[in-house]
């Protein structure tokens, strides 16, 4: 692993109208780390995403990638999110290319096509190139935006939930090629930053995980996931360091939710309710 560090969360806070809904939060990803974000529902794990793609823009403090501060979303930054952001109205294959056109504009329409077709044949969907989004699974259509994601070419992968709304094998599966993609390295060994609510997805394919806590968003645990690599599920999920992990990343979350509970109870007492 390289401890070059890519992005660095300093500081940063957030606020919607007024509320706070992050703060403090400081972070270091390194270049080629995967990193898990999980924390209760409404933590602002999405919207730690959405700052360090520059979606939003901070209310406190900052986000530099490579160095540099954000000031937009980027190239250096592919988002996959929890609901198939393709386009309805064009096959999978086109999706792709149209998204390699704001990209690599000198690229040929052929040399984007054959791109967008080799990205489909990794993440298994060769066969598939013409389907239109809605003659698919859910689950291909995952597959599909995390194609066009790694299409991009960029070094940074930001993922929000992408396999949320699957059903759990489907969503093992996509754990499985996710895994692989990103353990063969070479130009595919992305810096990933990966939301997620789900302890076993993120010791499955984490190097480390943090813990989101809540009221206002703030870094509760760092936790390195010292698994050994390539794993894969079914080594991992055996291991006597899987299951304390486990238990040590459920009890975080425990005490997260547990201030949550306390948090909205002293809001109810103090309005009076
Ligand atoms: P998570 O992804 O962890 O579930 P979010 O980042 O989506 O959490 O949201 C964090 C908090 O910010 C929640 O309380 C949510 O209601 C609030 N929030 C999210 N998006 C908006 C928005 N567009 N406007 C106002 N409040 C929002
Ligand atoms: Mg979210």
């Amino acid at each position: 692993m390289n401890d070059t560090p890519l992005i660095q969360l300093h500081n940063l806070g957030f606020s919607y109208a007024g509320e706070q809904t992050l703060h403090g939060i400081d972070l270091t990803v390194n270049e080629s780390e995967f990193v898990a974000v999980i924390g209760p529902s409404g933590c602002g794990k999405s919207t730690l995403l959405r700052l360090a793609s520059g979606l939003l823009m901070p209310s406190t403090g900052e986000v530099l990638v490579g160095g540099k501060p954000v000031t937009g979303p980027g190239l250096d930054r592919a988002m996959v999110f929890q609901d198939y952001s393709l386009f309805p109205w064009s096959n999978v294959t086109d999706n792709i290319v149209l998204a390699l056109e704001q990209t690599h504009p000198a690229l040929s329409k052929a040399e984007r096509r054959q791109i967008a077709e080799e990205y489909l044949a990794m993440v298994g969907l060769a066969g598939s190139e013409k389907k239109l989004p809605g003659e698919l699974s859910g689950g291909m259509r995952q597959r599909a935006a995390i194609a066009r994601a790694l299409a991009m070419n960029s070094p940074i992968l930001l993922m929000d939930e992408p396999f949320g709304a699957l059903d759990a094998i489907t969503r093992a599966r996509q754990q499985d090629m996710l895994l692989d993609i990103w353990q063969s390295g070479g130009s595919l060994k992305k810096t990933v930053l990966f939301v997620t609510h789900d302890v076993d997805e993120a010791l499955i394919l984490a190097g480390r995980v943090i813990v989101l806590g809540v009221r206002p968003g703030h870094i509760a645990a760092d936790i390195a996931v010292d698994l050994p690599r390539p794993r894969s599920r079914e080594k991992s999920v055996n291991s006597d360091r899987f299951r304390a992990l486990r238990n040590r990343l459920l009890h975080e979350l425990d005490l997260a939710v547990t201030r949550q509970l306390e948090a909205a109870s002293e809001v109810r007492e103090g309005s009076g309710i």
